[in-house]
């Protein structure tokens, strides 16, 4: 199986526009597991367009409660099941993840029953089991090991960098995160970073669009990092690549990648990703699937 990455929706932000990019989600096909990272809206559609059997679904992180990371985790754990989902799914968040998908399964009592009854599907609500985290070790499994980094998001406390390691490779999400130098000591050496990006000419426009201004950019500002930052974190951590995902602004006119790179080429020369719904970073190429093939 080929391992990759797929940024399904790349845009920062619950919001949706015509023709635009969509909120937070990525797959991870490392060490032969399915991973989700994150569950914003658009995630379901996201992995059957990458060619994912939602049956498959394995593994489930999020990073912070946001509803552009969480909005739509019930559903798709909802549709795989009505796909067949039979074995178990592991769903890693931060505290009141367990309280989303109690609440989500009482919302949808009466089709989860009726679905047992009518159509002898197992119960959903003991195929998947929640593990809530805090900074530092989340889980090892089968030789994936995945840690967690507190970073900078207010006035969300409980936001995590997840890191996570199969082999010689490892993949890196910045979460959302104000600019944050510990970051670069927990991506250090990562095969792969993604880390969330705002350009800052077009934050005028966006909060003019919004409607609410003054206090929109004032969050923009205080719980999200430029570009150049982003850049300045893969450049400390020695990163292989960097991709630049949870795009803000993903959908003005006047901002293409072009803009994306002159911002972030400032402070970083190697290897870059600006990522786009649906693209694909391949994991198999490189040192690490060298070295992999000849142990
Ligand atoms: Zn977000
Ligand atoms: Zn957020």
């Amino acid at each position: 199986m080929p391992e990759r990455l797929v940024l399904l929706g790349s845009k920062g932000g619950p919001a949706l526009r015509p023709v635009g990019p969509w909120p937070s989600s990525s797959l991870l096909e490392i060490g032969g597991r399915t991973i989700v990272v994150d569950c914003g809206l658009g995630v379901t559609r996201g992995l059957v367009d990458a060619g994912v059997n939602l049956k498959a679904l394995d593994l489930i992180f999020i990073t912070h409660l946001h509803s552009d990371h969480v909005l739509e985790l019930g559903p798709l754990i909802h549709t795989a099941w009505t796909a067949g989902l039979a074995t178990p799914v592991g769903v890693f968040g931060p505290p009141g993840t367990g309280h989303y998908w109690r609440r989500f399964c009482q919302a949808m009592e009466f089709d989860i029953e009726i679905r047992i009854v009518d159509e002898g599907r197992p119960d959903i609500r003991e195929l998947v089991s929640v593990e809530e985290f805090g900074e530092g070790h989340v889980v090892e499994q089968r030789g994936l090991k995945v840690t967690a980094l507190r970073v900078d998001h207010p006035p969300v406390t409980d936001c995590f960098a997840l890191r996570f390691e199969h082999g010689a490779k490892s993949v890196v999400f910045s979460a959302d995160t104000a600019f944050f130098p510990p970051l670069a000591d927990f991506a250090e050496g990562a095969d792969v970073l993604v880390h969330e990006a705002m350009l800052e000419e077009g934050i005028e426009r966006l909060v003019a669009r919004t409607g609410n201004g003054a206090r929109l950019k004032e969050h923009l500002l205080a719980s999200h990092s430029f570009a150049e930052e982003a850049g300045r974190i893969a450049d400390t951590a020695g990163v292989k690549r960097l991709v630049l995902n949870h795009l803000i602004p993903a959908d003005d006119s006047q901002i293409c990648e072009t803009e994306w790179t002159a911002a972030v080429r400032k402070t970083w020369a190697g290897d870059l990703t600006i990522a786009r719904d649906g693209l694909v970073v391949e994991l198999s190429s490189g040192k690490a699937a060298k070295g992999e093939g000849t142990a």
